[in-house]
C-alpha cells in the first residue's frame, strides 16, 4: 500500500487479477480431474501449468530476481499467496504447484557456493524443500527443546537426533536442519545444516495426520554433514530460523484468508439459492449474520496481514510482533468463517462433494504449525507487558 492510500498498488492489483485468472482458468480445471484428497497433480499435468506460470512471471515469487525468482515485495507475496490459495488443495499446495515452491528464504543468507549449490537450483526446479525444526520434545519452544546434535570431526559434523512433523521431506533434493553444537537449552546454542539428499543414516517415517498430505520423523544417525554445508556460523541457527519463521508468516496468513474467502463465497451462493421454511437461506437473519461476521472478520485479518508486509518492507515497526498477530488472527478467523460456511451448507458442508471438508481439516493445523497461537500471543503480551 502507498502512504496516501488504503488501496493496493496498481501493479499487484495486476497480479492479483492474473493470478485469481489463472487459477480459474487453468489451476481449478486441472485440480477438478484429481481426487478429492490429493496433494499433487499428475506429473504432466502439473509441468504443463508450470511451464504458463513462468512464462508469465509467476514462479517462486519469494525468491529473488537474480536467483530465478519472481522476487515480489512482501505485500506482493501476500497478494499472491490469497488468491494460489484458493483451490481444494491451497491450504498446503498453493495453486496446486504451479508457481513453483520457494526454496527457504534463509539459503540466501549463505555463502556464494551455497547459494549456487542449492539456492538457485531449488528456484529453477520450484520443488518443495524441507526445513526441520521441531522434534519430539517439543514445537513450540524449539530453541529450549532441540536436542539433535552435532559435533564436528575435522572437515564434517556428524548429527545425530530425530526431528517430527517434517513436511515436504521425502524425495527432497535438500533440507535445513537445526542441531545442537553448544549448550542445552541456549539459543546460541543452535547452528543450521543443509542436508543433502538422503544420506547414509538419515531415515523417513510417515506420520498420518488429518490432512492427507503427511509429514515425516527423520532420524539422523552418524550423519555426516561436510562443513561446507554449515548455513552460517555455529551458534547463529535461531536467528536463521527466525527469519524464516517471521517473514514466512505472512503468506502464510495470507494463504489461509484466501481459503476462507473461497468458502465464503460458497456458502453466499448456497445461501442465495437454497430454500428452507418457505424462504431462501439469503433471508434468514441467522445465516445474514453468520456471512456479515465473515465478511468483517475477513477484511480485518487481511488489513493486519498487509500492515505487517508493510513493516517487513518499511522496517517501521516490530515485525515479529506483526507477523504473530497476523497469524494468530489470519488462522483463527478462517477457522471461524469455514466453520460457518459448513454449517451454511449442511449435509454438504461435510460431503467431499466440495472442497469445504477439506479445508476444514487442514486449518486446524494452521493454529498449531509455524508456532501455537498461545506463543504468538505470549509474543504479543510480553511486548505490551515489558516482561520475559
Ligand atoms: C502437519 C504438520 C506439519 C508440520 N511441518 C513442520 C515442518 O515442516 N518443519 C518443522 O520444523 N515443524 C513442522 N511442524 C511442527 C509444528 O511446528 C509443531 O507441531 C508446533 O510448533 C508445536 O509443537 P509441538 O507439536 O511439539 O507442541 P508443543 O510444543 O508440545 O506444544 C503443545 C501445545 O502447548 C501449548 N503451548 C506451548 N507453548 C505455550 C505457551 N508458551 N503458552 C501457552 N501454551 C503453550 C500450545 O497449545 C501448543 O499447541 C508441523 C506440524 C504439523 C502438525
Amino acid at each position: 500500500m502507498s502512504a496516501d492510500t488504503w488501496e493496493l498498488p496498481e501493479e499487484l492489483r495486476q497480479i492479483q487479477d492474473t493470478v485469481a485468472r489463472f487459477m480459474a482458468a487453468e489451476v481449478k480445471p486441472a485440480e477438478d480431474r484429481a481426487p478429492h484428497d490429493a496433494y499433487a497433480l499428475p506429473g504432466d499435468v502439473l509441468a504443463g501449468l508450470q511451464a504458463k506460470a513462468r512464462a508469465i512471471g509467476l514462479w517462486c515469487v519469494r525468491s529473488p530476481q537474480e536467483h530465478g525468482g519472481a522476487g515480489l515485495s512482501t505485500l506482493g507475496q501476500a497478494v499472491v499467496a490469497e488468491e494460489a490459495a484458493k483451490c481444494r488443495m491451497g491450504a498446503y499446495v498453493p495453486a496446486c504447484g504451479a508457481f513453483g515452491a520457494d526454496p527457504p528464504n534463509a539459503i540466501w543468507l549463505g555463502t556464494p557456493e551455497q547459494v549456487r549449490k542449492y539456492g538457485v537450483p531449488g528456484v529453477e526446479q520450484g520443488r518443495k524443500i524441507y526445513f526441520a525444526i521441531s522434534e519430539a520434545s517439543g514445537g513450540a519452544d524449539p530453541a529450549r527443546s532441540i536436542r539433535s546434535r552435532a559435533v564436528r570431526k575435522g572437515d564434517r559434523y556428524v548429527l545425530n537426533g530425530s526431528k517430527m512433523w517434517i513436511t515436504g521431506a521425502e524425495g527432497a533434493d535438500w533440507g535445513i536442519v537445526f542441531a545442537r553444537t553448544g549448550e542445552q537449552g541456549d539459543r546460541g546454542g543452535i547452528t543450521a545444516f543443509i542436508v543433502n539428499g538422503q544420506p547414509k543414516g538419515m531415515t523417513l517415517k510417515a506420520i498420518p495426520v488429518i490432512r492427507s498430505y503427511a509429514p515425516y520423523e527423520i532420524t539422523f544417525k552418524d550423519v555426516e554433514v561436510p562443513v561446507e554445508d554449515r548455513l552460517g556460523e555455529e551458534g547463529q541457527g535461531f536467528a536463521i530460523c527466525e527469519k524464516w519463521l517471521v517473514e514466512g508468516r505472512i503468506p502464510y496468513a495470507a494463504g489461509t484468508i484466501g481459503i476462507a474467502q473461497a468458502a465464503l463465497q460458497i456458502a453466499i451462493d448456497w445461501a442465495r439459492e437454497r430454500e428452507t421454511f418457505k424462504s431462501k437461506l439469503a433471508d434468514k437473519q441467522a445465516i445474514q449474520w453468520m456471512v456479515a461476521d465473515s465478511e468483517m472478520e475477513l477484511r480485518a485479518a487481511r488489513l493486519l496481514t498487509w500492515q505487517a508486509a508493510w513493516i517487513a518492507e518499511s522496517g517501521r515497526g516490530d515485525l515479529k510482533v506483526a507477523s504473530s498477530i497476523a497469524k494468530v488472527v489470519a488462522t483463527e478467523t478462517a477457522g471461524r468463517v469455514v466453520d460457518r460456511a459448513v454449517q451454511i451448507l449442511g449435509g454438504m458442508g461435510v460431503s467431499q462433494e466440495l472442497p469445504l471438508e477439506r479445508w476444514y481439516r487442514e486449518l486446524r493445523i494452521k493454529r498449531i504449525g509455524e508456532g501455537p497461537s498461545e506463543v504468538h500471543r505470549m509474543v504479543l503480551a510480553r511486548q505490551l507487558l515489558g516482561t520475559r
